[in-house]
């Protein structure tokens, strides 16, 4: 595979951008490579600068339920643009956007438009924390909620009652309000809320975990935490930047029948612009600026482009699409695990409609340090022998793929094809 001007990029990006990307995730540091540039991508392709085309897993990370560039966005989109990119006023696209955003999740009865998930999940505990005049908020172990300080935090010494940052500049004062339970491990919340009595403003959870690879929820886990909510006076926060729009149009709080107080929304909201939104219960949203005293505020949020784009995607989104990529991602884990299982190699395979993580350890994956036991040099091998297959995957152990409408069983089956492959080879070694 030929990488002269991804390389030659990439020595100038280093030279600008910290680490040359912009987005950490987005740097092939943990699979021992360098990044390639991307020219374009359409439907489900990918080709970079040197002129390779790959299918694409990472999809932008989740956004792309629809493909890369479906016709009718792109359409939508150019004739948006004429009408002015932003305006600082109310347009009608917000009303129409927040009316399709109730009516496909009802529980957000009122919803704050945003431009990230950072933004949403960082709004929602502050939300939360007016609503209840608690600080503390409690997180699990592995969910990722954007890079707020308050959620850079993995459990301290006194894990039931202090967090440290996970990140320097992250303060210790930031830190100290969150605390960190075990994801599916209901008897880790009930330690934390008894430990921390009338102290917990809300609960963050991912309902369908896709931060340290694809990990869903045990039978009973989303309700327990309902219940546990309920019982300690906090509000429960599914963040559903992944799950929201794509484990169903209602997202996972329709496909578990768990009603969260406060959902976060990002990614396919945003059909592939930077849309981000939090929303929930009218009595606590109306507590937001300037219906309510809590102050939140964006330049660009609700703009018309990010608006245009979102309502295109939300409005195709039909049952049929779910059961379509439904198919794919379980014929997808299917043939990854028979694979590994021919070249003997241990892969756990975790999949959930069109999210699939296969895990290269022999332990059943259900939390975060099961997920961790995965032998990440040999992902790191296996994505580098894929890449060259043409098929691109996330470059960490630790995320989930993506699939799209714009995937085929063509494209699954090829890429079945090369793992097959680069699992004998690795089977070999
Ligand atoms: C991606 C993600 C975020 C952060 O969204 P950004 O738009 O990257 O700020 C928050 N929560 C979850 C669950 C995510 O997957």
């Amino acid at each position: 595979m030929k990488t002269t001007r991804s390389s030659r990029l990439f020595t100038r990006a280093v030279g600008i951008l910290p680490g040359g990307v912009d987005s950490p995730v987005r740097a092939f540091k943990s699979v021992g490579a360098s990044p390639l540039f991307v020219k374009r991508a359409y439907g489900a392709r990918l080709e970079d600068v040197d002129g390779n085309v790959f299918i694409d897993y990472v999809m932008s990370w989740g956004p792309l339920i629809h493909g890369h560039a479906p016709k009718g966005l792109v359409k939508a989109l150019g004739d948006a643009t004429k009408r002015g990119t932003s305006y600082g006023a109310p347009s009608p696209l917000e009303v129409e956007m927040g009316e399709r955003v109730r009516e496909l999740m009802p529980s957000l009865e009122r919803v704050r438009f945003v431009s990230s998930g950072t933004e949403a999940a960082m709004s929602a505990v502050r939300v939360a924390r007016a609503a209840t005049g608690r600080d503390k908020i409690i997180k699990f172990e592995g969910c990722y909620h954007g890079h707020a300080d308050g959620f850079l935090v993995q459990a301290g010494s006194g894990a039931l009652t202090l967090g440290t940052p996970t990140s320097p500049g992250v303060t210790k004062a930031a830190a100290a309000d969150t605390l960190i339970a075990k994801y599916n491990d209901l008897a880790s919340v009930e330690r934390v809320f008894k430990a921390n009595r009338a102290k917990v403003a809300a609960l963050c959870v991912e309902p369908i975990a896709g931060n340290m690879g694809l990990v869903p929820p045990a039978d009973g886990f989303l309700q327990g935490l309902r219940d546990l909510c309920d019982r300690h006076g906090a509000l429960l926060v599914f963040d559903e930047v992944i799950s929201g729009f794509r484990a169903a149009p209602g997202g996972a709080q329709a496909v578990y029948g768990v009603t969260p107080d406060v959902t976060c929304l990002g990614k396919i909201i945003g059909g592939g612009l930077p849309v981000g939104a939090y929303g929930g219960k009218a009595e606590v949203m109306e507590l937001v600026s300037p219906a309510g005293p809590v102050y939140q505020a964006g330049t660009l949020s609700g703009n018309p482009l990010a608006m245009t784009a979102g309502l295109w995607c939300l409005n195709q989104l039909k049952p049929k699409l779910y059961r379509t990529l439904a198919d794919l991602g379980t014929r997808l884990a299917q043939g990854l695990a028979t694979a590994a299982r021919e070249a003997g190699i241990p892969l756990q395979v975790n999949a959930f409609g069109s999210l699939v993580t296969p895990f290269f350890t022999a332990r059943r994956v259900r939390d975060y340090a099961s997920a961790t036991s995965a032998d990440t040099d040999q992902y790191a091998r296996f994505f580098r022998g894929m890449l060259a297959r043409g098929i691109y995957l996330p470059p960490s152990q630790f995320e989930a793929w993506f699939l799209s409408a714009a995937h085929t069983r063509k494209d699954v089956d090829a890429t079945i094809t090369a793992a097959r492959a680069v699992l004998r080879e690795l089977g070999r070694e």
